[in-house]
């Protein structure tokens, strides 16, 4: 399989092949495709795989496809992420691979001023990568809202199940409109990622590598 094959946008593949990427790794081949579709998904693979530019390239392909405006303090798209450290790598990823589409992506995680993430949201984003709990309380504030999100990503879901998010991935979930595309990555698949899956995500394809 190359980049070519998956139906990715012109400007997502010249941003890989400027990263010298030569073929997609199977999560990836795997994948990009239902993403596009439309459908929700969860994938299983470890750090490592690629996973990240799994989510990240169809969701780049979808602002080439379709500009639109997030709203005031909305999001696009949203990227759940157990740790600050994996929440600033995604944006860094978003920011590489988006590189031909310039995207605007705002990070929200713990540890940092809230005021600044506050007026990073104001105008509203494409991507919004952020840990659960920082997250929940800009949208106390009404610093962040939720209700026009068309894509939710949560990566890592057993590291944040591990590290007690799963009340806030609820509150989270229960937030986002109902027509929202879903998908999740997880290393392991334990009962309450499977509840999970099988409570927020609609007729999921499921990948593992
Ligand atoms: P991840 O599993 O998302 O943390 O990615 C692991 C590493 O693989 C990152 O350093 C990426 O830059 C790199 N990578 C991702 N996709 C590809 C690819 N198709 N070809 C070569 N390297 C890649």
């Amino acid at each position: 399989t190359l980049f070519t094959d998956l139906g990715l946008a012109e400007p997502v593949i010249r941003a890989v092949t400027a990263e010298s990427y030569t073929t997609p790794t199977p999560i990836q081949a795997q994948s990009i495709p239902i993403i596009l579709e439309g459908h929700d998904l969860v994938g299983i693979a470890q750090t490592g795989t690629g996973k990240t530019a799994a989510f990240v390239l169809p969701i780049l392909h979808r602002l080439v496809e379709q500009r639109t405006n997030p709203g005031a303090r909305g999001c696009r798209t949203l990227i759940l992420a157990p740790t600050r450290e994996l929440a600033t790598q995604i944006a860094d990823a978003a920011r590489v691979y988006g590189k031909f589409i310039r995207p605007s992506v705002a990070v929200v995680i713990g540890g940092a001023k809230p005021g600044p993430q506050a007026r990073q949201m104001m105008p509203g984003v494409d991507l919004l990568v952020a840990t659960p709990g920082r997250l929940l309380d800009h949208v106390s504030t009404g610093a962040i809202r939720l209700d026009g999100t068309e894509m939710i990503v949560l990566d890592e879901a057993d590291q944040m199940l591990d590290l007690g998010f799963m009340p806030a991935i609820r509150k989270i979930m229960s937030m986002l409109p109902s027509r929202r595309q879903a998908v999740m990555f997880s290393a392991t698949m334990p009962k309450p990622i499977r509840a999970l899956a099988a409570e927020f995500l609609r007729n999921p394809r499921e990948v593992s590598v």
